[in-house]
């Protein structure tokens, strides 16, 4: 009696389990495993939103900054764009 209630019960919970590892696997979205792994860059110039890791704007040309090449204001140590000649936060000129 209580043999055949525990094999109702070991039988639902494999049940489950599959159903839950199906689930699991559908929820793999494929925007999650081919997402860049680099941030979006956005153009200095014209304001476009590129791919992470682009080196230059694909709407007008322009060089976009890249992690690497960042400058860093030398009145608040905050980081500036690549081109900007003077810092957005503190204005102090950028050396160049
Ligand atoms: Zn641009
Ligand atoms: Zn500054």
């Amino acid at each position: 009696m209580v043999d055949e209630l525990f094999e109702v019960f070991e039988d639902l919970f494999e049940r489950r389990k599959k159903k839950r590892d199906r689930a699991g696997k559908g929820e793999k979205l494929p925007a999650e495993v081919r997402a860049p792994a680099a941030p979006p860059v956005f153009c200095i110039g014209c304001g476009a939103r590129n791919e992470g890791g682009a080196r230059f704007c694909m709407e007008c040309g322009e060089l976009l900054p890249s992690p690497g090449e960042e400058m860093r204001c030398l009145g608040c140590n905050s980081v500036v764009p690549l081109k900007a000649r003077f810092c957005p936060r503190c204005g102090s000129k950028v050396a160049v």
